[in-house]
């Protein structure tokens, strides 16, 4: 479960309910709800599957 960092939003999503993609600064999905970017990290288990985990300590690169 993701949370939106905007701190007037804070609205969850479910990494299926969002895109995550490399705008050139790192993994990130926008909030569908209000579109700041969200910075994660992509993780690989040792079967293979990917996940990806919400980072909280980046600074805001990408103000709106
Ligand atoms: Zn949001």
């Amino acid at each position: 479960m993701f949370t939106c960092r905007n701190q007037a939003c804070e609205a969850q999503w479910e990494p299926s309910d969002v895109v995550i993609k490399n705008e050139g600064q790192g993994l990130l999905f926008r909030c569908p709800m209000c579109g700041a970017r969200n910075y994660v990290t992509r993780h690989k288990s040792p079967g293979g599957e990917i996940t990806y985990e919400q980072v909280q300590d980046i600074p805001p690169y990408g103000k709106q």
